[in-house]
């Protein structure tokens, strides 16, 4: 009866099983490999993903997704469009230049890099000013030839679409110029397709995410001509356009839009995908492009409701008009999850990376191949079927059988408290009073955000002693020398808030997450975090406690060697949640305010200690909010919410600080008020300056700090310098609460520089506080 459904996937990780990419790039950048050397490990690797890909019985097989950085950056060199900066005169974008635009050289700085939506992968900004684009190669067109001919792949070639490619881009005026800049790009973007058609390309997907967030009457309007455009380009090409993440607002006009086929995310759309598709239907002759099982987590998914969705979608589009994939490009999700048994076979086996999920989808369009009956005959031609079917549903219940996965207690306490808004006892304007008594700091404090370097001598302790080398005992000697060392030094600055350096800490999150109940960590579940950065989140599957204090001894130990106040130090809860691969069956706002209470633990452990200032680091705080503005209110108030779970448990007399690195500050500003921190820091040097206007026109009267020195660069900056900075800070806000801090935390610098750029923040502190 039914016939089989298609399955096919929007793009997979770059980085190799075995990170093999991120090495071939660090090699070449340090020249240890030649250019040659460096093209032919990456088609090596290039090809093993086809391979891999196509071997799991992926039906459609995304090409031109692979990149040596960025997808944007692609995008950008392939229409020529770099940057005055680097001298570019027109032509092929060298690997050079492709790399200087990525990592700067030595005469210009790199493009700005940021998040790709609401996930944790950085992708290059394009700078448009002034470029004059043209077609300097096509990279879809190299990919798909290359499939073909070398592995007879009939590949999907992949790109970014117009309207996302300009959303996403900077150095033009988009309320005015976004139409003359479609003008120039289409053409372009209809060359590359045009070329596409005559080699032979068949389905081609344009990643349109930006379509999920928030479009305005004029975007859609674009769209549709972008689309018309494109379509008479290339009419034999049966064009994809690609959105995900959530749900477009306008699905009427988005199925309208003149193309083969629409891409829907039904995993993180809220159930409105679906609810379109069964309530408005779907035109006849378009092809959906399902996004059934999650792209961008970790879980396995559960067949039958995955099962469940298709049919769904199979009563309302054809079979032969349906193409089953993930919800996005795997590139946020490790390679394979298949060898991490040390964690166990019941959490082992409820992972899946990017190659289990491929071997999911080739079960599910299977399955959706056959009827119920069939499926449950579990014999004939159901038999695969249903045996994989079996297996999904044990390793599910594997996974819920596990003790961790429900701490009945904790989910009760978090969800009481979580139930209100918990807040300090009194209010600002009291516990300022309250602090000063007791802390008696002078005009202008001075401090750091909490790590100082950790030096080739300190990582290789820790190696050692996590090895087995160096014993416990010689482990905690050698930090306690560190902080030995660093609150003299600190003494010797002149700080007025000492902190004890983050020596025992790799990661931030990681630290914590080895501590408290409910985490599990991966020895290769590495996902790109930008350019060769990969990054190894934390997998929290159970319920989240506090099992014992996580940072008092180091604290309270520094405290012991000086008379100033120092600082404790964590991660707070947004940041922990959002730098982890999170459970997806509670609701993510509940994780944080399990997180949150374990914190409030810790926090109360410091203040009982002695610890009477306490930061909790939120630089992810605005990281994972939805692409839809209008969501944010609900979002950012769960945010709220769990840091003042962490943080309100304390004394009046109790400074809670905490710490944000970005600078996009303003429209957040009542988010971060709401925090209700005594103190917060920011860093500033990379908003030039756009910070402190926010503060212009929105007050702050609270405790603040903003960052007078760049962290990023090696470079010490001059008294001079940050003099300038602060007493620009001070016109726009209250100086009676500003503090003086670097950026962000040290631990990236050496020794020498931060002594010496600390030095000249006191003396510049000194030199402000002498003339007011
Ligand atoms: N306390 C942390 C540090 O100094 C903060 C790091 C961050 O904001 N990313 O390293
Ligand atoms: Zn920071």
């Amino acid at each position: 009866m039914s016939q089989s459904i298609r399955s096919s996937s929007l793009g997979y990780p770059n980085i190799g099983a075995d990170r093999e990419w991120k090495k071939t790039l660090e090699a070449f950048w340090s020249g240890k490999i030649s250019e040659q050397n460096f093209n032919e490990e990456m088609e090596g690797i290039r090809l093993e993903r086809l391979r891999r890909q196509n071997d799991s019985g992926l039906g459609l097989v995304p090409v031109g997704d692979f990149t040596y950085y960025d997808r944007m950056l692609d995008t950008a060199a392939m229409f020529g469009l770099v940057p005055q900066r680097f001298s570019y005169e027109g032509g092929p974008v060298s690997l050079e230049l492709y790399f200087s635009m990525a990592r700067g050289n030595a005469g210009a700085t790199a493009c700005e890099m940021t998040k790709w939506f609401n996930t944790n992968y950085h992708y290059i900004v394009p700078e448009l000013n002034g470029a004059k684009p043209s077609l300097t190669a096509n990279l879809p067109l190299q990919a798909y030839v290359e499939a073909r001919e070398k592995l007879g792949i009939q590949g999907k070639p992949v790109l970014i679409g117009p309207l996302t490619f300009l959303k996403l881009s900077k150095g033009y005026n988009a309320a005015s110029e976004t139409d003359a800049w479609l003008d120039r790009l289409i053409p372009l973007y209809g060359q590359v397709l045009a070329e596409l058609q005559a080699a032979g390309a068949q389905w081609v997907q344009l990643d349109e995410p930006s379509i999920a967030g928030d479009l305005g009457a004029d975007d859609w309007q674009r769209l549709q001509r972008i689309y018309t455009e494109l379509a008479a380009a290339a009419p034999e090409l049966k064009l994809i356009v690609q959105t995900y993440f959530d749900a477009p607002d306008n699905y009427a006009a988005l199925v309208s839009l003149p193309v083969a086929g629409i891409g829907l995310d039904f995993v993180h759309d809220r159930g409105r995908n679906l609810q379109a598709v069964l309530g408005q239907g779907f035109p006849a002759g378009l092809t959906l492009a399902a996004g059934v099982l999650d792209g961008r987590g970790i879980w396995r998914a559960d067949p039958d409701a995955a099962l469940a969705l298709v049919r769904e979608l199979a009563a309302v589009v054809p079979a032969d008009r349906l193409l089953l994939q993930p919800s996005c490009s795997l590139l946020h999700v490790p390679v394979s999850l298949a060898g991490e048994g040390a964690l166990g076979a019941a959490l082992q086996g409820a992972l899946a990376g990017a190659d289990e999920k491929l071997a999911e989808l080739a079960l599910l369009a299977e399955a959706a191949g056959l009827s119920a009956a069939e499926l449950s005959a579990g014999a004939g031609r159901g038999a695969a079927a249903a045996a994989g079917f079996a297996a999904g549903r044990q390793a599910l219940a594997a996974l819920n059988a596990l003790p961790q996965r429900e701490a009945a207690a904790v989910r009760a306490k978090a969800r009481l408290l979580g139930s209100s808004r918990a807040s300090r006892a009194s209010g600002f304007a009291e516990r300022r009073q309250l602090q000063q008594q007791r802390w008696q700091l002078p005009f202008l404090p001075t401090t750091t955000i909490g790590s100082f370097p950790q030096t080739a001598e300190i990582r290789s302790a820790r190696a050692r002693w996590r090895k087995g080398s160096l014993d416990n005992a010689a482990y905690e000697t050698f930090i306690r020398d560190q902080i030995n060392d660093w609150i003299s030094l600190q003494e010797e600055i002149g700080l007025d808030v000492l902190v004890h350096g983050e020596f025992e800490r790799t990661d931030m999150v990681e630290f914590f997450g080895e501590k408290l109940a409910g985490f599990a960590f991966t020895a290769n579940g590495w996902v790109q975090s930008y350019g060769s950065r990969c990054v190894k989140p934390p997998v929290i599957y159970g319920d989240v406690d506090f099992v014992e204090p996580m940072t008092v001894k180091e604290t309270v130990y520094a405290q012991s060697l000086t008379d100033k106040p120092v600082k404790g130090m964590l991660t707070g809860p947004l940041t922990i949640l959002n730098w982890s691969f999170v459970r997806d069956d509670l609701p993510r706002s509940e994780v944080a305010l399990q997180i949150a209470l374990a914190l409030r633990k810790e926090v109360e452990e410091l203040e009982k200690s002695g610890i009477g200032m306490i930061q909790v680091d939120e630089p992810a705080l605005r990281e994972g909010l939805p692409l839809k503005k209008s969501r944010w209110p609900e979002e950012l108030k769960a945010a709220v919410d769990a840091f003042r779970l962490a943080t309100t448990g304390v004394a009046d007399t109790t400074q809670i600080h905490t710490h944000m690195c970005y600078c996009e500050f303003s429209d957040i500003i009542d988010t971060i008020r709401d925090l209700d921190a005594d103190v917060i820091s920011i860093e500033t040097s990379r908003s030039h300056g756009e910070l402190i206007h926010s503060f212009e026109e929105n007050i702050y009267e609270k405790g603040i700090g903003l960052g007078v020195y760049d962290i990023h660069s090696p470079r010490v900056p001059s008294v001079e310098e940050m003099v300038a900075m602060i007493e620009r800070s001070l016109r726009s806000l209250d100086p009676e609460l500003f503090w003086i801090n670097p950026d962000c935390g040290l631990k990236t610098r050496g020794k020498e520089e931060t002594a010496a750029s600390l030095n000249h923040m006191v003396a510049a502190a000194r030199e402000v506080r002498a003339n007011r």
